[in-house]
């Protein structure tokens, strides 16, 4: 069973999830009405990613005994200026979900869950690299400043992004 505290911790942090993916789905939607199809394409993926988040907490508190709690998901911005403006709100929301995954594994300590503590390692190394992509994104777009060759270029690369099953979801 799981203490009440961390359990409405977990379902604050499954909104979130879903806050996420929404956030990217409207991301998604706005490049491809602007022509940007393989960032649409991107951000698509990382839409299918965060709802897989939601997923794997969701699992997670069902496999506590704890109940799972869906309330309503906030409203997403729906317009940014520039691939650059995205790619850097990307990455602002991720530095604040880093922060949320962080408050979790420091009650989980408090609480002497060590299971939840344990489950959220996953979560800790999936921050880094989210972060580290966005971070990695925004340099090479101010690089590419307005060259739209490149940026056509960058497009393309990113059309090729793949879903993959996240691993805790995949070994499910
Ligand atoms: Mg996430």
């Amino acid at each position: 069973m799981i203490s009440p505290k961390i359990q409405d911790a977990i379902n604050a942090q499954i909104n979130a999830e879903f806050w996420s993916a929404y956030l990217y789905l409207a991301m998604a939607m706005h490049f491809e009405a602007e022509g940007r199809s393989g960032i649409a394409n991107w951000f698509k993926i990382q839409f299918k990613e965060e709802q897989a988040h939601a997923e794997i907490f969701m699992n997670y508190l069902n496999s506590r005994g704890g109940r799972v709690v869906l309330s309503p998901i906030d409203e997403v911005p729906q317009t940014w200026e520039s691939p650059l403006a995205a790619f850097e709100a990307t990455l602002a929301h991720e530095e604040k979900v880093t922060v949320l995954i962080n408050n979790i594994y420091a009650l989980a300590e408090a609480e002497h869950d060590y299971a939840t503590r344990g489950k959220l390692d996953w979560f800790v190394s999936e921050q880094v690299e989210e972060e580290e992509t966005a971070k990695n994104l925004i340099d090479r777009l101010k690089l590419i400043g307005d060259n739209g060759l490149a940026l056509y270029m960058l497009d393309q690369e990113l059309a090729a992004r793949v879903y993959n099953v996240p691993a805790p979801l995949a070994n499910a």
